[in-house]
C-alpha cells in the first residue's frame, strides 16, 4: 500500500510519469490496474489505483490519505472522534455528533486507545525532526489527549516547515504519516511512512 493525494487526477498523472516510489525505495510504481471497489464515507465510491514497482515487481494499491486501512469513514471524521474523545467526551455523545453507529465509533477510539502512546511517540519524533526548537508538548490528561496534542504540534510543524501541506487536513497528515495505519491492529510505530511528504504534496 501506497499513501497519496486525494486528487485522482494528480495521481494519475504522477503514476503515469513515474513519480511514485516503490516503499521498497529502489524501483518507481507504474499502472498496474485497479483494486477492488471501495465506500468510504466522506469520501466516496471508487476503486483504488494499483501501481507496480519495476524494481521489487511487486503491486500495491494507492491510498489516498483521506482514507485508513479497513475503515470506511473518511480519517476527518474517524480525526473528529478522536478530537472530542481527546476533549472529554464520550463514545454515545460523538457517535450521534458524527451520526454514526455507536460500535463504529467505539472502536475507533478503542483502537486508537491502545496505540495512543505509540503514536504520540511518533508525532513528538516528528516534531522533532521537522522543528528541533519546538518546545516540549504539553501533558494534556490523557494518554488519548496526548497523542492529539501531539499530531496537532507536528502537523503544526509540518505547515511551518513544508508550505505544501496547505491544502492537507490535519488528520490527512496523520494518515498519511502512519501509511493509513493509526487505527490498524499492528499499530502505528512500526509503520512509518517516510515518503509521507510526497503522498501530502499530490
Ligand atoms: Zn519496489
Amino acid at each position: 500500500m501506497v499513501m497519496v493525494g486525494t486528487d485522482l487526477v494528480e495521481v494519475e498523472r504522477r503514476l503515469r510519469a513515474g513519480e511514485l516510489v516503490c516503499p521498497c525505495g529502489v524501483g518507481r510504481l507504474a499502472p498496474w490496474g485497479h483494486a477492488r471497489r471501495r465506500v468510504v464515507r466522506g469520501v466516496g465510491v471508487f476503486r483504488p489505483r494499483r501501481g507496480r514497482c519495476g524494481a521489487c515487481q511487486v503491486t500495491h494499491v494507492l491510498v489516498a490519505v483521506s482514507c485508513l486501512l479497513r475503515r470506511a469513514d473518511a480519517v476527518e471524521v474517524i480525526g473528529a472522534a478522536l478530537t472530542a474523545k481527546a476533549a472529554g467526551q464520550g463514545h454515545r455523545r460523538i457517535a450521534a455528533r458524527l451520526d454514526r453507529p455507536v460500535s463504529t465509533v467505539r472502536g475507533w477510539l478503542r483502537a486508537f486507545g491502545r496505540d495512543a502512546e505509540a503514536v504520540r511517540g511518533v508525532f513528538t519524533a516528528l516534531l522533532g525532526e521537522l522543528d528541533p526548537l519546538a518546545g516540549p508538548i504539553r501533558p494534556a490528561g490523557s494518554v488519548v489527549a496526548d497523542a492529539v496534542e501531539a499530531i496537532g504540534a507536528a502537523v503544526a510543524a509540518a505547515r511551518r516547515r513544508l508550505g505544501v501541506v496547505g491544502a492537507v487536513s490535519a488528520w490527512q497528515l496523520c494518515s498519511a504519516v502512519t501509511g493509513g495505519r493509526l487505527l490498524s491492529p499492528a499499530g502505528p510505530a512500526g509503520s512509518i511512512n517516510t515518503s509521507w511528504p510526497l503522498a501530502v504534496a499530490g
